[in-house]
């Protein structure tokens, strides 16, 4: 039977018709649902936010994982994605062979247990043998690997929840700790329309850290204002115009990042850049 389940946000919601519910769980941190839609494939949603449809998905993904992949002022070894637990970015991380290791520290094993399951093709990234799977909170992790990553991406969801941490200037502090030296980090920043001073906030905690750092918009059409942020920031020169570039094989598999994309999303309109130059 169809039914249209909503995404709703104050005075205003983001809706999509659905055929069959694939999983409804109540963890121990949210409510987990993944619906088959009537024209978008797939939809994660996690306490009744929009994390993903099949539809769209590739758009935020190669975005998130390939913006701190090229903001990095080196080649990219060691990687972590804090979150991301229906592993997407992970999927994204793989199709880089310079990455020896790739780490994931997702705090919910039930989101991981249901993505495997009903999320095949984002979940697929958990099949590299590079990934290796830590199941807690992301901003304890954090802390506890100083030095160790040349990239690290949070691919966290919204502020309120077992995401409030990943917002917070300490965590944005942990996250400069455990890179190495000229590494880069791309986080899940929100929508300039929807919760501009979220985006504000940790760009600024960013902008306070690192020599180099920005807001980059990403276009998803099934999250709230249809953008999204991310956060990159390095102590390297490559943050706004990378050096490095996806080989023609690479770039063939890609649907969204290119380096023209990548230097262009940090060109905001006019009122979000002034959000970020305040
Ligand atoms: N792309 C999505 C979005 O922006 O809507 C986010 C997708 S991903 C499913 C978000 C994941 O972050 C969730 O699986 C959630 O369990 C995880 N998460 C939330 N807080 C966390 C924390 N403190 N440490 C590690 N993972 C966390």
């Amino acid at each position: 039977m169809e039914r249209w389940v909503s995404e709703v946000n104050e005075g205003w919601g983001l809706t999509v018709n659905t055929r069959n519910q694939l999983c409804d769980i109540r963890s121990k941190y949210q409510h987990i649902e993944i619906f088959e839609t009537v024209n978008l494939g797939k939809l994660l949603m996690l306490d009744g936010i929009i994390q993903l449809t099949s539809y769209d998905e590739f758009a935020y993904h190669e975005m998130m994982a390939n913006l701190p992949f090229y903001a990095c002022g080196h080649t990219p070894e060691r990687a972590l994605v804090i979150g991301g637990g229906d592993g997407g970015v992970l999927r994204e991380l793989g199709r880089h062979p310079e990455l020896k290791s790739i780490d994931i520290c997702e705090i919910d094993a039930e989101v991981i247990k249901a993505a495997r399951e009903f999320l095949s093709e984002t979940a697929c990234g958990y099949d590299d043998e590079r990934v290796a799977i830590h199941v807690g909170d992301g901003s304890r992790f954090i802390q506890e690997h100083p030095g160790c990553y040349d990239i690290i991406i949070v691919d966290s969801t919204d502020p309120a929840g077992p995401g409030e941490p990943l917002f917070g200037e300490k965590f944005y502090a942990g996250l400069k700790r455990a890179l190495k030296p000229g590494g880069a980090i791309g986080t899940q920043a929100e929508s300039y329309f929807l919760f501009p001073d979220i985006a504000r906030r940790v760009v600024k905690f960013a902008k306070g850290l690192f020599k180099n750092a920005g807001f980059a918009q990403i276009h998803v059409p099934t999250y709230p204002t249809g953008v999204i942020g991310c956060c990159v920031a390095s102590d390297s020169e490559c943050v706004f115009a990378p050096l490095r570039s996806p080989d023609e094989k690479l770039q063939k598999e890609l649907r969204y990042y290119t380096p023209e994309i990548h230097r262009g999303s940090f060109m905001l309109p006019g009122f979000a850049r002034e959000l970020f130059e305040r």
